[in-house]
This record gives C-alpha cells, structure tokens and sequence, in this order.
C-alpha cells in the first residue's frame, strides 16, 4: 500500500505508560541512581518537599504522559523556596503543550520535586525490542539532552546499538563496550556498567517495551545518574504485572479509551473522521489501510471481538460517537463463528438506542449474510450497504467528505 502510512504505524501508542516519578521508583529497586525527589499534588506538598530535600537547588518537573516537557516550559530549576513556590503555582493546573501532547496540551496534575543535579555531560540511553534482529536491544549515544530525534535524524551514527542475548542478558563486556562508547571516563565505566545492567533486567523483568533515560548524566564528581526516565509496557503482559496496573493514571489515558476497556473492547482513538467498527484485530488494521488507500482518515481502531454481543455493539456506538471529530462510520464484520444475522440485530438496535448522527455504512459478509442484510434494509434505518470492502470503503469515505 503506498502513499498512505500503513495502520500499524498509527497504533503507537499501544503501550501502558507510567509517570517519570514511577519508574524512577522502579528503576531505583534494580539498582539505578537517580536524585532523590518526591511526587507532590499541590504546591504546598511541593514546598515542603524540597524543604525535605537536602541541597539549595531543586528542580520542579511536569508529571504527564509525554516526553519533551523540558521545550513545553514544564522543567524549572529553583534556587530558593520563593522560587519552588512560583514555578510549581505555575506549571501544576497548566495545559503543557509539548511535541508529544498534540495542540491542545496536557494538563498538569502532578508534580516532581527533586534535588538539583550537577550536570556535567548529558547522555543518552534507550532500551527497546528490536523486531528486525528479534532482540532486545540497548541504545547509547553521547549526545544525550533534549534533541535525541534531531540526532537520530542527523548523525546516526552517533547513536550505537547491541542486540541483547536472551539466554545471557547484557553482559559486563558488552556494557562496559557501551559505556567506553559513549564516552564515559574510564572511573566511571564500572558504575556504568552495573547502571546500563540493571536497566536492561528492569525491562525484561518488568515486561517493558520502552526504557529510555534521557539523559542519563555524568555528575561533576564522576557518577552517571539517571535524570530523566520513561518506561512503557507490554499489555499483552500486564496480567502477571499487578504492581504496574497499579500505577496507571486514568488522568492521562484517553477517556473513550478508557470506557471501552471497561466493555473488554480493543479501542484506539486516532486524528481522522471515519469510526470503524470490526471483529478481529487484523480485519480492523486491514479496514483502517483501505479507509487510507481511499483518501480518508479513521478515527479509530476498534476490534469488538469475536463474541460481539447487541451490549457491546451498542457500547462501542456510544465511545465512537463521543468524539467530536466522528464524520461516518464503517462497520465491517466477517460472521464467521459469529452470525450475521446476530451482528445485524445488534447494529439495528444499537443504532436506535443510541440515535445515529452521522452516516453508517455496512459491509457484511459470512454465515447468514442474506438474512443479516435484510434485518438492516427493513430497519428503516438510513444505513449505506458497502458489497465489499473496497466498494464500503469508498462509500464511507464519500459520506464523511459530505458527498
Ligand atoms: P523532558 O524534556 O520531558 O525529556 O524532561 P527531562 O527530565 O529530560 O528534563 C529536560 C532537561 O532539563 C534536561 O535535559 C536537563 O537539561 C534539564 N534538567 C533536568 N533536571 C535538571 C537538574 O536537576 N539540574 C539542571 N541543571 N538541569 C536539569
Ligand atoms: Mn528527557
């Protein structure tokens, strides 16, 4: 499919992710430095907390979801209390506008007080699954801070990779290689080492999909610490990691996204206009690709699953018609263990339940498939019949383009 992105690079976010306060905490039980610091969520909690820290320079850090806070104004460095006071007044209730939030921000709950850090070289680190080498696989380079995308951009070659043996782990030699890489003084290459191996077995013990510590410092005394940290998991993994479900912030997570894992729907709220509504996740991603080769946008991935039920149909109408951005909608289901029939009653009596605003296309195929068609003709309903998927398709995307 050229020209139009492919759905799978649209479902990036499909990943549980914590605040940076979190997995400091996590990082700090395998054994990884960071300042100490406490999360406040109020000012007053925020003063009192640098009162406990020792130390006459604190920073104020934006807790939320997203990375680039220091661009957006939500990372200041105080020199007094007054000065803790002003910038956590100012950054907490702030809409944070970052390069990824999206426009419209994100509003600013939590906060992080930490001692300041003396910050003589700023480095990179990532760890992520690396699906060509089908590794886990360490990234370092030395040109850490807040223009990681720009250096991954311009000088690649700065950044260095090892592909992670599962039956060994990052080894001493290999961590070591890194750190001597990315031009840690050689004092300091054996804390490196012990650093760059407990966040390789955070990641694989936690189930993670992303640990990235940018930057990871050197401290004018010589120490690397990790002064920023993000992690993601796995959430096909997340039924044997209670202590990470704990940490999840409903505040952060997309509302509808929410709502819909409540009703055991798979929903992922994206920019365009088109709902989708499918049964399986392959005939979702493969619905969202020709939706794209077709000129339009959807506005979501929704996978109903297999045992679709009138609830849950009727459920999944309610979470694509809340978003105000929703043109059309394209239902397209293959019944095979599920009837056609039983999907059509579903969409018939979902579609009265919930008061259809916007034009519904429908493209039915498998077991039952007349009947099913039938139950939605004389419904009465204004609902569009797609043949296929690519005549569904193109109708769906002429109806959210108003023709
Ligand atoms: P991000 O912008 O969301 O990635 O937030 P970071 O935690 O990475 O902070 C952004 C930048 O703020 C860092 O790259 C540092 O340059 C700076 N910064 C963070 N903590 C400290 C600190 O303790 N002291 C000083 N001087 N700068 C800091
Ligand atoms: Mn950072």
């Amino acid at each position: 499919m050229t020209g139009a992105r492919n759905a799978r690079s649209e479902l990036k976010n499909f990943a549980v992710k914590i605040h940076e306060y979190q997995a400091k905490e996590l990082l700090r039980s395998y054994g990884v430095a960071t300042p100490a610091g406490h999360a406040c969520f109020t000012v007053e909690e925020a003063v009192a907390a640098a009162r406990k820290l020792a130390g006459k320079v604190w920073v104020v850090k934006a807790q939320i979801h997203a990375g680039g806070r220091g661009k957006g104004g939500g990372v200041k460095v105080a020199k007094s209390l007054d000065e803790v006071r002003d910038h956590a007044s100012r950054i907490l209730g702030m809409q944070l506008k970052t390069p990824q939030t999206g426009p419209e921000g994100q509003k600013v709950r939590r906060l992080l007080i930490e001692e300041g850090a003396d910050i003589r070289k700023e480095l990179y680190i990532g760890i992520v699954v690396d699906r060509g080498t089908q590794r886990v696989t360490l990234m370092a380079s030395s040109e850490g801070g807040m223009d990681i995308e720009e250096v991954a951009a311009k000088a690649p070659e700065k950044i260095h990779r090892t592909a992670i043996d599962p039956a060994t782990g990052l080894t001493d030699r290999e961590a070591e290689d890194m750190a001597i890489r990315i031009g840690i003084p050689e004092e300091t290459v054996p804390q490196a080492r012990e650093l760059l191996k407990a966040l390789c077995r955070a990641f694989e013990r936690t189930d993670a999909s992303l640990v990235e510590v940018n930057p990871l410092i050197l401290t004018g005394e010589g120490r690397v610490v990790a002064l920023d940290a993000k992690m993601n998991f796995d959430d096909s993994a997340l039924f044997r990691h209670p202590e990470i479900v704990a940490l999840r912030d409903l505040d952060e997570e997309n509302p509808a996204e929410v709502e819909a894992s409540r009703h055991d729907l798979s929903y992922i709220q994206l920019d365009g206009n088109i709902g989708c509504l499918v049964n399986g996740a392959g005939l979702a991603m493969a619905t969202m690709d020709i939706i794209k080769l077709y000129g339009g946008a959807p506005a979501n991935f929704l996978d109903v699953g297999g045992g679709a039920t009138t609830g849950k149909v009727t459920e999944a109408f309610k979470i694509m018609l809340r978003n105000p951005k929703l043109a059309a909608i394209l239902i397209n289901i293959f019944g095979g263990i599920m009837k056609c029939d039983i999907i059509a009653q579903g969409v018939v009596a979902a579609a009265r339940e919930v008061g259809l605003t916007v034009p519904l296309v429908v493209r039915l195929e498998g077991t039952n498939v007349e009947t099913g068609k039938r139950m939605l003709a004389e419904s009465g309903l204004p609902i569009i019949s797609g043949a296929n998927m690519a005549d569904a398709a193109q109708k769906v995307v002429a109806a959210a383009a108003g023709r």
